[in-house]
């Protein structure tokens, strides 16, 4: 039988992008295909759930919440038909946050992409279309005007956050949206609030 790899399952607001403040529950897999250097998120330790526990421990989380964001490490390693009709019919409406390089399985409700191929060698697209894209905007690095052009309804640029960079990274990325006014902002706000 399979099992899913999990990290956390907890309940919080979102805090980037087009859903930003919306509740949901953020159901986060362990591992990823990718070694991005400014990665800030631990998703190496794991626990395996079959698809009936993990379901059930997204619903214990959620309260009353219908609304789950899988994440990680990269989700498109593990998640699969299966688990997106077990989460529909448990009544929540499913996003996904993907680096892009694995294919996913048709019906996710709200589809963002964070590529990171400007920054860590990765594979081309494996997405030919998402809701929105939020790029982490690295001076120098970012190839804004070709994610630009990938075909989504929301386009974010997010100033990187690594301690390798300073605030100078903020006032840039605003700067560049100013004078590139089809992107929008998206900031970290659960880090700005300190919460999950
Ligand atoms: S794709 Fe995301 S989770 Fe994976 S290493 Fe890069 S920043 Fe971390």
């Amino acid at each position: 039988m399979k099992k899913y790899l999990v990290n956390e399952i907890f309940l919080s607001l979102q805090g980037e992008g087009y859903w930003m403040g919306t509740p949901m529950v953020f159901l986060r897999f362990s591992g990823c295909n990718l070694r991005c250097p400014f990665c800030d998120t631990d998703h190496s330790s794991s626990t395996p759930y079959t698809l009936d526990a993990l379901v059930a421990a997204v619903s214990a989380a959620a309260s009353s919440v219908r609304r789950v964001c899988l994440t990680g490490g990269e989700p498109a390693l593990q998640v699969d038909a299966a688990l997106l009709d077990a989460l529909h019919a448990a009544g929540f409406a499913v996003h996904i946050e993907t680096n892009g390089t694995r294919p996913l399985p048709p019906g996710i409700d709200w589809v963002t992409l964070s590529p990171k191929s400007d920054f860590v060698e990765a594979p081309s697209p494996a997405l030919e279309a998402a809701d929105e894209i939020k790029v982490v905007f690295i001076p120098g690095k970012t190839d804004a005007e070709r994610w630009l052009a990938f075909p989504a309804r929301h386009h974010f640029l997010q100033p990187c956050y690594s301690s390798e960079t300073d605030s100078s990274n903020v006032s840039e990325t605003v700067a560049y949206i100013l004078a590139h006014p089809s992107w929008r902002l998206s900031l970290q706000t659960h880090r700005l609030l300190g919460i999950r």
